[in-house]
């Protein structure tokens, strides 16, 4: 069989749809060879051979380098350079290359081909002696270290040799004598380690260098790597030998690297950069500055010419914005990679349009080439990428904390909520910075600019607000020490202050020095183009998890198709209802607690009528009371004793109810439909609001398709009584009223404590619609706290115990495991049962994906996600 094939000017024998037998890289090199691009010559050896190789107890087969020769031979007459040539010798590179992408975890050997005779023969054709030592001495290292196994300190102690001698810091700094003498060093290295000179034959050299790579296949990180990623039934590796150009052999070399549009704002116009007479490392570097490619023309307006033709030919072959890297040598193009550029959401979904335009793709291959998360940089402000970069290379960089809410905050520090509240009132920005907030933080957290905390997960109770809101927020950033007392904070062995501004980047989880500057959100036509198609392909219904008219309200305007989660309490911490709750908690009998509830009743119906208007014709599912109670008290001596004043207790009564309220675990304690159980006139009372809030409704026309939904619940039992509770009210409720008509009300629950799905049949029963916690599912199927898993977050990342955080993404694998078996038995006692989540994973894209798969009816997130979740079902559906 064929073990190489050739691409060049003289044949290209490969094609694109040979990935398996010449892998990614060798394919794609064939490629652009075949159509029309100038690559530079070489050939790949196959697949097979490797399978071979490994088949033949490690030996290269017989006849492999009697094909190696030949293939060398039509590549020095094409080339019209020499291995080992001491006027233009050939140098090539060896690569690896599977036919799936595995970056970084084989060997590769650059400069392969220099010997004493041909570093005379680079030393000429650059006419830079230096360079021509430099490459040779990086040579006999990389070929030590990675083919003979030298170890590559062995090196670096003579490097440091020369160096003390020339007096040099830098490797840089090593004159040309010295370049000369170290090469000599290397070679004495080389030869001392491994009992055999540095081959002076490139081909020895280069079986040596193939047959590297096969062996790098089976490396552990590489097998590894391939455990991982579960790639498998792969033959191997292909080699790729590769001639290398050189842009820095005078004043008609060059290099460069660019992309066919602009990959920050998406504007259709050829965007690069270029160096005359330099490398690629001098691009990479920074040493010198490049010129943009729109002034190439001043030094060479054919090669500019061409490079916009190539430009054109790319774009319409592999229909994507392009990246390409590209070297000039003696006035010839090359081009040495091109692959589907990056680009910001911005320029995605204004690229995305512009190429359906042109008819480059249809709607549906625009729909998936938008990354659904980036979506977020087009809804809120960012930082300006340069003004971050100065920022970062300027070590204002001071630790990196959890993506909670996405945005760009600067501020000064406000250590207490109601610092953060009375400083914006005059006039400042500030930031938030707390361990972890609780519900009383709610106005601070709404007044500053953005939060910071240093415990606490993605579903915290920090990030689910924020994230609610809009509002930028970095949590658990553990490095952040904070002194509330002093009004400081300790960060990287630097202490800030109330007057210090801090910059975070809620996108990233990037905490920074200084005000950095940030740059508004603009919505296009292309914006609405792309949800437009998304909404025409997807088949998952969005909505959102909102608490409020004004948040329902910004939710609708993004496409949401109705609230998945209001969570009830979220309302009690506006303004002085917390008094009225709080003297509900406090209540140690049940006269009291029924006087309490009396006073929040009204304000429970306005909130709902606020709801039910805003999200007209719309369902709207509202939970019944979830946290524990004791989250509503206040903890320190001073706020329990104005408490008591406030409420004409004594200051030793609301001390011992809240000691009674204590819990060990509160997450796992009294919450959720146990309050109902142990409190029916809570469940009465609300019950009783959402009623006459859609009794109010229908009566002013308003269609209120109202969804109560009782949480955490284990069993159908606990279902079946609270539902009857709930029906009785409804009920109760019409009569007092005299209420005929009709009015739209299911009842059913929340599935996020395994048991539940465990049982789903039977809870099915009892409910009219299910809707995933996942947040609590994942908390109790993990057994992992929603609030201190950024404790050990970091080392299960590092160790690869887990791929992501399961808060932010679902686990598919076992928690997903619960939702499916949840909707399937659900299903199987009730055809059609509505099924949603409203968990914090209803916004992420691969969740979303899981969800679709699954059957879910629809996903509930917050407002500023419901954008991404529209793109991401549509991405699911296609
Ligand atoms: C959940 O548990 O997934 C949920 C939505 O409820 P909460 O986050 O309020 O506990
Ligand atoms: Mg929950």
């Amino acid at each position: 069989t064929k073990m190489a094939y050739y691409f060049g000017k003289t044949k290209t024998e490969g094609k694109s749809n040979q990935k398996q037998l010449l892998g990614g890289k060798g394919a794609n090199l064939a490629d652009m060879t075949s159509i029309g691009l100038p690559v530079p010559p070489g050939f790949t050896i196959t697949t097979e051979v490797c399978d071979l190789y490994y088949k033949h107890k490690q030996k290269l087969p017989p006849g492999l380098m009697d094909e190696v020769r030949k293939n060398v031979a039509i590549l020095e007459k094409e080339t019209g350079k020499k291995f080992g040539d001491s006027k233009l010798p050939l140098l090539v590179s060896v690569r690896s290359g599977a036919a799936a992408s595995m970056p970084g975890m084989m060997n590769t050997i650059l400069n392969l081909g220099l010997n004493d005779e041909a570093v005379v023969g680079l030393a000429n054709a650059t006419q830079n002696e230096r360079f021509a030592y430099d490459s040779y001495r990086r040579l006999i290292n990389m070929f030590g270290d990675v083919v003979s196994g030298v170890d590559h300190e062995h090196f670096e102690v003579a490097f440091a040799k020369i160096k003390s001698k020339y007096k040099a810091k830098l490797d840089n700094e090593v004159p040309l004598e010295g370049m000369i003498e170290l090469c000599d060093e290397y070679k004495k290295v080389y030869q001392h380690h491994y009992g055999k000179p540095f081959p002076q034959d490139p081909l020895e050299q280069l079986e040596a260098s193939v047959e590297a790579v096969f062996k790098s296949w089976m490396q552990p990180r590489a097998v590894k790597y391939r455990q991982v990623e579960n790639i498998t039934g792969l033959l191997g590796t292909a080699v790729n030998v590769q001639s290398m150009v050189f842009g820095n052999m005078g004043d008609d070399c060059g290099t460069g690297v660019a992309f066919t549009r602009n990959p920050s704002t998406g504007e259709n116009k050829f965007y690069g950069e270029f160096l005359v007479n330099a490398q690629g490392e001098d691009v990479v570097a920074g040493i010198r500055t490049p010129l943009p490619v729109a002034e190439m023309p001043k030094w060479n307006k054919a090669i500019h010419k061409r490079l916009l033709e190539i430009k054109d030919l790319l774009e319409s072959h592999y229909k994507d914005v392009q990246d390409i890297e590209f070297t000039i040598e003696r006035g010839v193009l090359y081009m040495l990679q091109t692959r589907n550029g990056k680009r910001t959401g911005a320029a995605a979904v204004k690229i995305a349009c512009d190429m359906v335009k042109e008819k480059l793709i249809d709607e549906k291959t625009a729909v998936q080439r938008i990354p659904a998360g980036d979506l977020t940089q087009l809804l809120l402000p960012s930082f300006t990428p340069a003004a971050k970069a100065t920022a970062k290379k300027d070590g204002k960089l001071l630790t990196v904390g959890l993506p909670a809410s996405p945005g760009a905050a600067v501020g000064k520090l406000a250590f207490t909520a109601s610092e953060a509240v009375e400083r914006t009132h005059a006039g400042e920005k500030v930031l938030l910075v707390r361990k972890e907030t609780n519900p009383e933080d709610i106005d601070g957290m709404h007044l500053a600019a953005g939060i910071l905390t240093s415990t606490g997960g993605m579903t915290s109770h920090a990030a689910v607000v924020a994230r609610g809101w809009g509002r930028c927020c970095v949590a658990g950033a553990g490095d952040v020490q904070i002194d509330e007392k002093a009004r400081k904070i300790k960060v990287g062995g630097k202490t800030f202050t109330h007057n210090d501004v801090l910059s975070i980047d809620g996108s990233t989880g990037e905490v920074m020095l200084g005000e950095i500057a940030t740059q508004e959100p603009k919505l296009s036509g292309d914006f609405a183009t792309v949800m437009g198609w998304a909404d025409k392909y997807r088949t998952l219904k969005v909505r959102t998890n909102a608490d409020t008219p004004a948040d329902a309200k910004r939710a609708r305007e993004f496409g949401a198709e109705g609230i998945g989660l209001c969570r009830t309490e979220h309302m009690f911490f506006e303004g002085d209802r917390i008094v009225a709750m709080r003297a509900m908690i406090l209540a140690d009998n049940l006269a009291d607690r029924k006087k309490a509830l009396k006073n929040l009743l009204p304000l429970q119906r306005k909130d709902f009528i606020g709801l039910f208007t805003a999200m007209k014709g719309l369902p709207v599912t509202i939970r019944l009371l979830d946290p524990p109670l004791h989250e509503f008290l206040p903890h320190d001596a001073k706020a329990q004793g104005e408490l008591a004043k406030e409420l004409n207790v004594s200051p030793a009564f609301v001390k011992n109810r809240v000691a009674q309220l204590h819990e060990q675990n509160p997450m796992l304690g009294h919450r959720g439909c146990r309050l109902a159980v142990t409190y029916p006139e809570i469940l009465e009372t609300q019950v009783t609001a959402i009623v006459e809030a859609a009794i109010a409704c229908v009566e002013k026309k308003i269609d209120a398709q109202v969804e109560i939904m009782i949480p955490l619940v284990g069993t159908a039992a606990e279902l079946k009584m609270l539902r009857d509770q709930t029906q009785a009210v409804i009920d109760a409720v019409k009569e007092a009223k005299k209420f005929t008509g009709k009015l739209n009300i299911l009842i059913g629950t929340m599935i996020e404590i395994p048991r539940a799905a465990l049982t789903a049949d039977q809870i099915g029963e009892q409910a009219d619609f299910f809707s995933f916690g996942t947040n609590d599912l994942t908390q109790m199927t993990f057994g992992f706290s929603r609030d201190d898993i950024n404790t050990f977050l970091p080392d299960y990342i590092n160790n690869e115990l887990l791929a992501q955080d399961p808060f932010q993404s679902l686990d598919v694998t076992g928690v997903g495991q619960l939702v499916e078996m949840g909707v399937n038995k659900g299903r199987s006692v009730k055809k059609g049962l509505k099924c949603g989540i409203c968990g914090e994973h209803g916004g992420d894209p691969a969740s979303i994906k899981f969800c679709h798969t699954v059957g879910l009816d629809y996903v509930s997130c917050s407002p500023f996600r419901v954008p991404i979740a529209r793109l991401a079902a549509a991405q699911a559906a296609l």
